[in-house]
């Protein structure tokens, strides 16, 4: 799996006066197996972004490749794509509307027309990667506590088995029990599976943690790619010996300007 973002801007409506440039010359590539945190403050891009990679929303320049196959081509099929990029939007636990768990985790399969075993071996599947106990699998989902309601919504996309599990803002709302509870089930599911994880957040702290690859986007720009240890480790290590390198010092000022409460020392720097 292979996503090329090739240079998309994206203007939200255009020629009405209310016009708002959200995506600025974005280019990236998104690679098997990545864990990547897309990071912003609120209006940054990062949603609409994260809907240009399933197609929902459609670049008003630039294309997007996936696995090579340019994704505007009018013989690309958007519904693989969509099944293949699963989104997991922001307060998900809104959109669980089944009498039991288990109907809910089934439902996306279902309607891709598979068999009813099928369905369910997903279900099944899906219900174990985010870790929910099997004793409340026939129970209703409004029951549920907040982190549990978010966990049978990622299982509800990952029972499509995409390629690419995208979670916007997942942590939104919880409670620090609820915030763990997401966030290592996250962790585990992707350990577990080995699918490309795109994590959005406001929270610098709540991503870098976890993931090997941090974006940042500020005004609709994509302005830092890396990965935690190079965004924060050189600052950190020069910091401690009293020659934070100007080029690094320019990175922090960067981030604090577009908003984030940068604390390097909350970081946790693997070794090389
Ligand atoms: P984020 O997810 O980082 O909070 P968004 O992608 O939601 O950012 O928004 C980027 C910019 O686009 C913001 O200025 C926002 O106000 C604007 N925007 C988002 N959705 C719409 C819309 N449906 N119509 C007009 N402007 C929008």
């Amino acid at each position: 799996m292979s996503i090329i973002v090739d240079n998309i801007s994206y203007t939200y409506e255009i020629g009405t006066g209310f016009e708002k440039q959200a995506l600025k010359n974005v280019k990236c590539v998104i690679n098997d197996g990545d864990f990547i945190g897309l990071i912003g403050h609120t209006g940054s891009g990062k949603s609409t972004f994260i809907q240009h990679l399933n197609g929902l929303v459609k670049a008003t320049s630039g294309t997007i490749y996936f696995n090579g196959m340019d994704i505007y081509d009018k013989d690309f099929d958007m519904k693989m794509l969509r099944s293949k990029v699963g989104l997991v939007f922001q307060y998900p636990e809104h959109q669980l509307f089944e009498t039991d768990i288990f109907k809910d985790v089934c439902f996306g399969p279902k309607n891709l027309g598979l068999p009813k075993m099928e369905v369910e071996l997903r279900a099944f599947e899906a219900l174990r990667l985010v870790g929910l106990d099997e004793n409340l699998y026939y129970q209703s989902p409004f029951d549920l506590s907040g982190g549990q309601k978010r966990r049978v919504a990622i299982a509800g996309v990952l029972a499509m088995r995409p390629d690419v599990l995208i979670l916007d803002e997942p942590t939104a709302g919880l409670d620090p029990k609820g915030r763990d509870e997401i966030l290592d089930s996250i962790k585990d599911l992707k350990e577990k599976t080995g699918i490309t994880v795109i994590l959005v957040s406001h929270s610098m702290e709540d991503v870098a943690k976890y993931v090997n690859r941090i974006m940042v986007m500020n005004d609709g720009v994509l302005m830092y790619d890396d990965t935690p240890k190079h965004i924060f480790a050189g600052y950190r290590e020069l910091e401690q010996i009293g020659l934070a390198a100007p080029q690094v010092t320019y990175i922090m000022n960067d981030l604090k300007n577009a908003g984030f409460a940068v604390d390097v020392n909350a970081i946790t720097v693997e070794e090389a």
